[in-house]
């Protein structure tokens, strides 16, 4: 445990319950006293449900709940969290969550942050329009361990019923958008407190981070020496030409900007010829 932080006080940014994973990890591994702050509005940096656009990207958003959280506490240690859903960048098909953690030290000016890539979500949206489709859609949703949204369509922001979590809520609200309009979207509901798919891959991303604030440079000891960059390159087993897989993860601390270089991190010398561009193109 690095004693910079041991019996500080540690803000957790959140209105999201995020609190119930990253406090029993963040507390353990250095030695905080964690607390939350009700007051924290984090939804005026925006929200999933679009009622509010985010305008700065997950890092910058994470980043300024940190900052709110210790101006509103006048506490000198924060961590933050900021999940963004799309399709994975590397797998053509399904979806994914993706988790920013910032952890931000002001007595000791250190920013350490990581990201976490995860498949499992459930994230999904659909236009329905009978009851049918209506229990279809909420079991592959995992329903109801997590929550469902339904509105008027995917883009109105006026008329949404957020955090449905039994099957009468469900069915009433859905009974009254197809009273009034005919049909209705239903989608799931992607914050913290409602989604204990998402709470998870918070949890690992905290694990992530713990481990790079407990890793210190070699060099100049400061915390959060982490991978900053990765080079591709890895030769392929047959021709021996260079592939798109990582050959190396550059690490480099943001204090002294020390670098150590690791090559094959998967433990792997060469590259299978399937994933080779010369041999199977
Ligand atoms: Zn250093
Ligand atoms: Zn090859």
């Amino acid at each position: 445990m690095i004693s910079m932080f041991a019996g500080r006080r540690l803000v957790i940014a959140t209105k999201h319950k995020k609190e119930k994973v990253l406090a029993p990890v963040i507390e353990k591994s250095l030695g905080v006293r964690s607390f939350v702050d009700e007051r924290l509005d984090t939804d005026s940096f925006g929200t999933f449900s679009g009622e509010i656009e985010r305008t700065h990207d997950s890092l910058a958003t994470a980043r300024l709940k940190c900052l709110k959280a210790m101006e509103l506490t006048n506490c000198d240690l924060a961590v933050a969290s900021e999940g963004s859903f799309g399709t994975h960048p590397m797998i053509f098909f399904g979806c994914a969550d993706e988790e920013i953690l910032v952890f931000l030290d002001r007595k000791n000016n250190l920013e350490i942050t990581v990201q976490k890539l995860s498949l499992e979500t459930n994230l999904n949206g659909a236009e329905i329009t009978t009851e049918k489709e209506l229990f279809t859609f909420s079991k592959r949703a995992q329903f109801p361990s997590h929550a469902l949204i339904i509105r008027r369509n995917s883009h109105d922001g006026k008329e949404v019923i957020k955090g449905i979590t039994n099957y009468e809520t469900l069915r009433a609200s859905f009974c009254y958008f197809i009273k009034k309009y005919g049909s209705c979207y239903v989608e799931t509901d992607m914050r913290a407190m409602h989604n204990p798919s998402r709470m998870k891959v918070i949890e690992s991303a905290a694990c992530k981070l713990v481990a790079k604030i407990n890793t210190q440079c070699p060099k100049c000891h400061i915390p959060g020496f982490g991978i900053t960059s990765a080079k591709k390159g890895l030769p392929c087993g047959n021709c021996g030409l260079k592939t798109k897989s990582i050959l190396s993860h550059v690490y480099s601390c943001q204090k002294c900007f020390f670098k150590k270089e690791e090559f094959y991190p998967d433990d792997k010398k060469n590259e299978e010829p399937q994933f080779c561009d010369f041999c199977n193109p």
